[in-house]
């Protein structure tokens, strides 16, 4: 029966934008629905949620219902999806989707943002090619009639993609992968202390039935024995291949052996490859072996921080893309290539996703693993040289085999020991030495006296063999400088032969390679090839956009705003003004704040004034005004600690709550060292061993020239980095000179410094921070 109602007019509002998740739920997802209705407020438009995915807009009504900026206040910090998801039958079949077609007019919707898996994104896209003759179907059934459908000739669909399986062709990370990595790193690292006690052996299984990024990026951070995944499988004699690497472990001093395997692993023939064989395996072998199956739990918890963050940006990006669209523009899906977010055609992105699970029903398995992303063979291929098989193909002649230093400077980030170990498993398997340079450069300057085993020693590789997983720096980091005695690290960099050097740090680690090269001049002994690897918890080093360190950082610094939220869900209406670390540089106050949804973020960029606090206590006064309740758990104002020389977050808290005046009240908090984290994050792990790879080959590609050819090449200092879509290496000559903000102590061009404004746009921040 044809409705006499039609949708009632949008009353000047641009646009009325669907959001809905569908299929498996996965961390982040809430994040992305609170990005698309408050950035679809923000442009004039209209959001509305569609509950239980596919099924909410097969059944309408109040399935569909009108988001308001309070509805998702929360949502980012909490896990699995708020506005529910199903897998619905009815929208595989035409007559499901004619009714969701109907459904969606009836609400006044044309544009529908969709996160969700390959299924799911295949659904919209199908939708959308269908939509026009949807329409002409539900006119002819007289369902609809004629200047009903009128307005709504063109659907806009645009795809987030939210899966925890990291599966979606075409972007590096979907929503929701780096928290179930994280959940996976914990209980592997939780598992790995009681098989080092008892020396046992566990076979974990992970989720993963077409895609192995999961138990890749498992084994690499965890630094285990051996993993299983289905693009890459198992060859025959896996059985044998196994057991001597695992053999080899032991015998090397390894106490634990810890296997991966994905519930989609299979072997060349297709077979499965079940716990329960590799089980019997190692029993076989005389270890002492359980199997762990992680399950749903995987799925679970609470978003990380880089998925609220993700979610967040893509979100805001996917309103643009509505806003954009044109009648011919292809439905966009929304990715993240390294640190950018793009635009891609949802169709291709799908379609290429089938191939992969086409290319390994095929036995392509070579094809299978192009498909992925290129990140994909790289770590796998960087987790084959760690297990430290042997791989006789690897090690190079003997005339090129350097001697290659490492060493730690400035203050510890997590990563740092993950990226050392690396450093050494790709030494050991080419044929270098890899070197500690012990305590950074003041260790170096103080060895022949203070240190009783010296401070320059080979590492083995079982010295590093449990680093992956461990926080702080197992050689020792420093802040001193090499300048504190040139002439002396010259020395011992000539006394031990060191022909290469791995710098890994923040600021002082740039600042050292700086003083180092520029020594050249003076010192022989410095003309070798040096890399830094940039690690700190600010991520100010120029020549990068990410630093090893910065997202532990984060997740520290969102679980304490958590903890300091949920304090106020029973006194309510309570400002928290929290300090973070960052030096000069606001990325850390900035991105957490993006993370945890801050009501303003107060950054050494902008600096603090008195206008602009008397503007946000106005806008903390307007809220509190209408609060009816929502603002159970308390807001967050994220102050950098070099934001202001006056502005203390005690004084700022003390103005707060004298504006307050008993309506709303105020703390402060310097969560301090706690941002260093504990155990470094999965993503800072598995970067650090990224990075670590790419430095030693860079390192390695210098092997037997001269000192003076060394010199003369701007590469052989450079910084290794992320900028936009890429990873690079940058000489630092150039960077020195027309990047770098000396004084402080940042790049001068901040990538991040845009994402201030969605920071406030999401927070509704009135105006700022351009008041002053
Ligand atoms: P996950 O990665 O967690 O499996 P997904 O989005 O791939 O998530 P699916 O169960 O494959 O999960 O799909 C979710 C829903 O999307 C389905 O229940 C169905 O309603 C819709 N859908 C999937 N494939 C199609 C299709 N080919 N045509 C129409 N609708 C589809």
């Amino acid at each position: 029966m044809a409705p006499t109602s039609v949708p009632p007019p949008l009353e000047g509002k641009k646009r009325r934008i669907g959001v809905m998740t569908s299929g498996g739920d996965a961390p982040g997802m809430n994040g992305s629905v609170r990005a698309v209705v408050r950035m679809a407020i923000h442009n004039n438009c209209e959001a509305y949620a569609i509950y239980e995915g596919y099924d909410g807009l097969v059944k309408g009504g109040d399935m569909i219902k009108e988001m308001k900026w309070e509805d998702v206040r929360g949502f980012l910090s909490e896990g699995g999806t708020l506005i529910g998801t199903a897998r619905c039958k009815e929208f595989m079949e035409r007559d499901g989707r004619r009714t969701a077609a109907k459904n969606m007019i009836l609400k006044g919707i044309d544009a529908l943002v969709i996160c969700g898996g390959d299924g799911s994104l295949t659904g919209a896209d199908k939708f959308r090619a269908e939509w026009p003759s949807l329409l002409e179907e539900l006119v002819e059934k007289k369902e609809l009639k004629p200047e009903q459908v009128a307005p709504f000739k063109h659907l806009n669909i645009v795809g987030l993609v939210g899966s925890i399986d990291n599966d979606l062709s075409m972007t590096d990370a979907t929503i929701g992968c780096y928290s179930s990595l994280a959940r996976i790193c914990e209980a592997i690292d939780s598992v790995d202390t009681t098989a080092t006690s008892h020396q046992r052996a566990f076979v974990v299984e992970t989720m993963g039935r077409h895609c192995g990024w999961l138990t890749l990026m498992a084994g690499v951070a965890t630094g285990s024995d051996f993993i299983f995944i289905p693009e890459k499988p198992a060859e025959p004699g896996w059985q044998e291949n196994m057991l001597t690497i695992v053999k080899k472990h032991r015998a090397m001093g390894k106490r634990k052996t810890i296997v991966i395997v994905a519930e989609g692993a299979i072997d060349t023939e297709l077979n499965k490859v079940t716990p329960q064989q590799i089980k019997d395996i190692l029993s076989g072998a005389g270890l002492d072996t359980r199997i762990t199956t992680l399950g749903h739990v995987q799925r679970g918890g609470q978003p990380a921080a880089y998925d609220r963050m993700l979610s967040t940006l893509q979100g805001v990006e996917a309103v643009k893309a509505v806003l954009e669209a044109t009648p011919e523009t292809p439905s966009p899906v929304i990715c993240m290539i390294e640190n950018k977010i793009v635009r891609r055609p949802l169709l291709e992105a799908v379609a290429q996703t089938k191939e992969v699970a086409k290319a390994i029903e095929d036995k392509d398995f070579d094809k299978a693993m192009r498909l992925r992303d290129a990140e994909f063979a790289e770590y796998f291929r960087s987790y084959q040289i760690t297990t430290a098989a042997d791989q006789p193909e690897l090690l190079l002649p003997e005339k090129e085999r350097m001697r290659i230093g490492i060493i730690h400077v400035g203050a510890p980030a997590g990563g740092m020991n993950a990226a050392t170990r690396a450093a050494v498993a790709y030494c050991l398997a080419r044929g270098h030495t890899p070197i500690a340079l012990h305590n950074g450069f003041p260790g170096l300057i103080r060895h022949h006296s203070d240190e009783p085993l010296g401070a320059v020693r080979e590492i083995k590789w079982i010295d590093a063999e449990g680093w992956a997983n461990k926080g702080g720096s197992e050689i020792g980091t420093n802040r001193g400088l090499p300048s504190e005695d040139l002439e002396t690290v010259a020395f011992v960099f000539k006394k031990y032969s060191i022909q290469a050097l791995f710098v890994v740090g923040g600021f002082e680690a740039f600042t050292a390679v700086s003083e180092l090269r520029r020594g050249r001049e003076h010192y022989k002994a410095f003309k070798i090839p040096m890399v830094i690897l940039p690690a700190t918890i600010s991520n100010n080093v120029p020549g990068t956009e990410y630093s090893i360190g910065s997202d532990t950082c984060l997740n520290a610094l969102i679980q304490y705003c958590d903890a300091c939220r949920q304090s106020a869900s029973a006194s309510r209406r309570r400002v928290f003004v929290i300090e973070t670390q960052g030096g000069e540089s606001g990325y850390i106050a900035t991105i957490a704040g993006l993370s945890i949804g801050a009501l303003a973020v107060y950054t050494p960029e902008d600096g603090i004034s008195l206008k602009m606090l008397d503007h946000d206590i106005d806008h903390l006064r307007d809220v509190f005004l209408l609060d009816k309740g929502q603002n159970r758990a308390g807001k967050i104002i994220l102050v950098n600690e070099k934001a202001s020389k006056t502005y203390s977050v005690q004084i700022i808290a003390d103005m707060i709550a004298e504006a307050g005046k008993g309506k709303f009240e105020s703390r402060h908090g310097v969560p301090g060292h706690f941002q260093q984290g504990t155990t470094p994050s999965p993503m800072d792990r598995v970067r650090a061993v990224r990075f670590a790879f790419r430095s030693m080959e860079h390192l390695e590609s210098f092997a037997g020239k001269s000192r003076d050819e060394i010199e003369d090449d701007p590469m052989s200092t450079s910084v290794i980095g992320i900028k936009g879509a890429k990873v690079l290496f940058s000489p630092m000559e150039t960077i020195e000179k027309k990047e770098t903000d000396w004084h402080r102590r940042r790049p001068k061009h901040e990538f991040w410094m845009n994402l201030k404004e969605i920071v406030d746009i999401l927070s509704g921040r009135p105006g700022s921070p351009n008041v002053r």
